[in-house]
């Protein structure tokens, strides 16, 4: 591609107009299975008025209808499944996702979140945001209003306040409490002491329930002009350390999509899926020819055969954690998989939510 100045840009999409101009930029080159000859924004639009699609996480039902009501009245998937994932965010209880979500060590809120758009093959992201519920929302200024990808922390938050954020406590009660609960078990010589009587004398227990907590809400969809996009927003792991990252933020790892191909995304284990970057390979499978739920169990067996780590397994060396996958294709095809039995996800098929099995791995 032939490198244009910035200012040169500007004029040149104020002369132009910005689809026209975004459309030069990326049909250059020439043929690749790699849809370097892709049509302009504005063609891919007009393109065949096809059947729409979008799957989630099983948290996702009120957010698919959302999204959904939205493909379905001709707008693009991106603003679809960002307006979707914002009812979870907003929802204090869902404690996986935005407002409501469980804090890391110190009790405090950390969002990751990010979206990808299958048209103009961008995307954007940010993580371990604190004081702003729709992460999603700052993850979309910054595919649209930065040069970057990935903001973090500080530089995020200022980010999003410099586009009109209002910071605001995201810790609900509930979730301090849970926080609170799990601090005063986690230790049982230390200086925090759960509630307990003068004749106690073993005073706490491990509070399992959500040590290892996780929790995300993914959606891909396929809009109605046949375009791709996705988003993965999330707390993140419980009770992390603070400023510890997940796949959700991470391009390739928590979502993936080529608007050529297919969308992908993951909820679990986060560090897992960061070692394989599975959404950016279940893509890839597809790519290849395998159908969205073949692709995702690749995904799954692929976490669990690279794992050398020994206390991360059962003692039947199976990777013990539950990471599961989300895709769909080109065609509208569709498919889940998790590492165990159990799990589900929810499509919706342009007129219905249904809830489906994940295919799996194992069974415990
Ligand atoms: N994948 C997320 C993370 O590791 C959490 C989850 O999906 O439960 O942050």
């Amino acid at each position: 591609m032939n490198k244009i100045n910035r200012r040169e840009f500007i004029k040149t999409t104020a002369l132009t107009g910005a689809a026209a101009v975004t459309s030069s930029i990326i049909c250059t080159g020439g043929a690749s299975v790699f849809g370097r000859n892709l049509p302009s924004l504005a063609a891919q639009k007009q393109a065949a008025v096809g059947k729409p699609i979008a799957i989630s996480s099983g948290n996702g039902t009120k957010a698919l209808e959302k999204a959904m009501e939205i493909i379905n009245q001709g707008s693009d998937a991106l603003d679809g499944v960002v307006a979707g994932v914002n009812i979870v965010e907003d929802d204090p209880n869902d404690m996986s996702v935005g407002y409501g979500g469980l804090p890391n060590e110190e009790g405090i809120v950390e969002l990751d979140a990010a979206v990808m758009h299958g048209p103009s093959y961008r995307a954007g992201s940010v993580a371990a945001l604190r004081n702003v519920k729709n992460p999603s929302k700052v993850a979309r200024l910054v595919m649209e209003r930065t040069d970057h990808v990935l903001l973090v922390g500080e530089g995020a938050l200022k980010f999003a306040k410099a586009h009109g954020f209002k910071e605001e406590d995201l810790l609900t009660e509930r979730a301090r409490e849970a926080w609170l609960k799990c601090k005063e078990n986690l230790n049982k010589e230390d200086d925090w002491l759960p509630p307990h009587s003068i004749e106690d004398t073993d005073i706490g227990e491990i509070y399992e329930k959500y040590l290892r907590h996780y929790g995300t809400i993914h959606i891909s969809a396929l809009d109605t002009y046949g375009n791709l996009s996705c988003v993965t927003t999330t707390s993140g792991l419980a009770f992390k350390i603070p400023g510890r990252v997940g796949d959700s933020p991470i391009i390739g790892a928590g979502l993936y999509c080529d608007n050529e191909v297919g969308s992908a995304g993951s909820t679990g284990r986060g560090e897992a899926n960061l070692l394989n970057l599975s959404s950016a390979m279940i893509v890839e499978w597809m790519r290849q020819g395998k159908s969205p739920e073949e692709a995702c169990l690749l995904a799954c067996k692929r976490v669990n055969e690279r794992c050398r780590e020994k206390r991360l397994q059962d003692d039947q060396g199976r990777f013990k954690h539950g990471v599961t996958f989300y895709a769909i294709n080109k065609r509208g095809e569709y498919g889940g998989a998790s590492i165990w039995k159990g799990d589900t996800y929810l499509i919706h098929d342009g007129i219905e939510v249904k809830r489906k099995e994940c295919a799996y791995l194992f069974k415990k």
